[in-house]
């Protein structure tokens, strides 16, 4: 595979095009936004400067990483000649289908077509075009430059071809690739997400405050950031939206969201993204000051 093609340019799709870009791949990057392109670009010019800063890659390499992208926003121009599409556009399931169909009468049909979908179920996904043995799962983590997993996500009818391909592929891109099966929130989130929410029921219940929370999990159990912060860089509303996926795919209780996280999101506190979640970003990104409505 030399020619891949990633459809959309926010947080993800930027990323995954700089990791293909600096491993020698030729990546078209596709946006409905010419602004987010713009953006996108800029973010990996400003990530691969901080790499050259760090001594981790030469001038010459970021330059030949920037020389490897070139953006579009025509699906049919971006997708042409692609050996692998990668789609990053908004999590939103008409938004998803409606490309893969598309992409379906637009690819040669040799190409393999991935989503780096974080819930919507790839099987369904697959059933939106004529090759579902060619259609998986490639769910990259963010920040994608410096994470090193990614799920590998075998819907219903994706051929062992297929994901033998993408799992070597994951691997010539540095990565460290796991296979699991298409079922609601993979496990990547259906792990993390109950986790998470149960760190907000034990807030709800008034166990402990924000920062007692983060600090057990982070000093006790070792992990880099609580459940709390971590829900904020997430964004609360994509945590939401996850646990109503595997709430509703399950039919279990035990994947109801805290009302707690409800209110929140109906709030419009979102976390880092919107400036306040259950910590205070007003003045630093860090997590230092927990939110006013907590302390
Ligand atoms: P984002 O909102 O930052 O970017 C989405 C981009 O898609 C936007 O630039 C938008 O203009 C573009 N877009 C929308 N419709 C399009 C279309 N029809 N054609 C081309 N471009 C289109 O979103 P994101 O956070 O980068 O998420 C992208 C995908 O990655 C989602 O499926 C999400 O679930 C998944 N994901 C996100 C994270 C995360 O931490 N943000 C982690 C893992 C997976």
């Amino acid at each position: 595979m030399k020619n891949i093609a990633v459809i959309g340019s926010g947080t993800m799709g930027n990323g995954i095009a700089h990791v293909f870009a600096q491993n020698g791949y030729h990546v078209h990057l596709i946006d409905i936004s010419q602004d987010s392109l713009d953006k996108g670009l800029a973010t990996i010019g400003k990530n691969l400067d901080r790499m050259v800063a760090k001594e981790k890659i030469s001038a010459e390499e970021k330059q030949a990483t920037l020389n490897n992208i070139s953006t579009y926003t025509s699906l049919a121009q971006g997708v042409s000649n692609s050996d692998l599409v990668v789609e990053a556009a908004t999590e939103n399931m008409e938004v998803k289908l409606g490309i893969f169909k598309e992409l379906d009468t637009l690819c040669s049909a040799n190409t393999l077509l991935a989503t780096n979908t974080s819930s919507i179920s790839i099987t369904q996904i697959a059933a939106a075009t004529n090759r579902p043995d060619k259609v998986i799962g490639m769910h990259f983590m963010n920040p994608v430059p410096i994470m090193k997993l990614v799920e590998i996500i075998r819907g219903y009818n994706t051929s062992d071809a297929t994901t033998k391909a993408i799992m070597d592929l994951s691997v010539n891109l540095g990565k460290t690739p796991t296979e699991v099966n298409d079922y609601p929130g993979f496990v990547a989130n259906r792990i993390l997400m109950p986790m998470i929410n149960e760190a907000i029921e034990t807030l709800y219940n008034g166990v402990a405050g924000v920062h007692e929370i983060d600090t057990v999990m982070r000093l006790g159990m070792a992990h880099p950031m609580g459940p709390l912060q971590l829900a904020d860089f997430i964004g609360l509303d994509v945590c939401l939206s996850i646990l109503h996926v595997m709430y509703d795919g399950f039919k279990n209780p035990k994947y109801a969201p805290c009302p707690l996280l409800v209110n929140m999101v109906a709030a419009k506190k979102l976390g880092v993204k919107s400036g306040e979640g259950f910590y205070d970003y007003s003045v630093s990104r860090k997590a230092e000051k927990v939110s006013a409505q907590f302390v």
